[in-house]
């Protein structure tokens, strides 16, 4: 019987091979989705000033690494146990995961998943290595778990967000991106609501 498991899918991506350097069109490996993750065919991205960040390696300096974090893009495949996501779905990727289960994802006042949280440290949220590789078969590393400066890229589950209603007319794709940055940025909204709450502290 034909196997049809996601296989290894050769592309392009913009690699950043040491701080401050120009980034490099590289022909690279992106591995096929574990469990609980999605693999995207990027549409676009967006620049972000967190970009520019690490590239200039003021945090979790590690090379050689793929860049961006704001993108949009079509589901391609999905790895075990990843539910509602589909081959062909439109999805945002996003830098906060949300579970929707875990006491934070159900709070009001908290919007930091703890069940598979974020971090600064390259590598996939769950198992913590990397699904790229270059034409030498290293590891390339990601930028918080969405590495969107490529052509195909494999995100959490928890860090998807789909666009119901299908695709968004041609003239509002380049818009798109910013839609990553702006639902973490809705979360961020739980802890505006937790300062609203009489005598209650905020650390921002
Ligand atoms: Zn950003
Ligand atoms: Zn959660």
């Amino acid at each position: 019987m034909e196997d049809k498991s996601p296989k290894p899918i050769r592309c392009k991506a913009a690699v950043c091979r040491a701080a401050g350097e120009p980034l490099t069109i590289e022909e690279i490996v992106v591995d096929p989705p574990k469990a609980y993750e999605i693999r995207i065919k990027l549409i676009c991205t967006s620049l972000c000033h967190t970009d520019i960040t690490f590239w200039q390696a003021k945090v979790a300096p590690v090379f050689p690494r793929i860049l961006g974090h704001e993108a949009y893009g079509v589901v391609e495949s999905v790895g075990e146990h990843v539910e509602g996501f589909a081959a062909g779905d439109a999805v945002v990727p996003t830098l906060l995961g949300q579970c929707d289960h875990c006491p934070s994802c159900a709070s009001e006042h908290n919007n930091l998943c703890t069940s598979v949280p974020v971090t600064m440290a390259p590598g996939m949220r769950r198992d913590g290595t990397t699904r790229c590789r270059d034409a030498q078969g290293s590891p390339v590393h990601d930028l918080l778990a969405v590495s969107s400066f490529s052509e195909y890229t494999v995100v959490d589950v928890n860090q998807e967000w789909e666009l119901r209603g299908g695709w968004p007319r041609w003239n509002l794709v380049h818009q798109l991106p910013f839609l990553g940055w702006d639902r973490s940025a809705w979360r961020w909204h739980k802890v505006q609501r937790c300062a609203e709450r009489p005598r209650s502290s905020v650390l921002i």
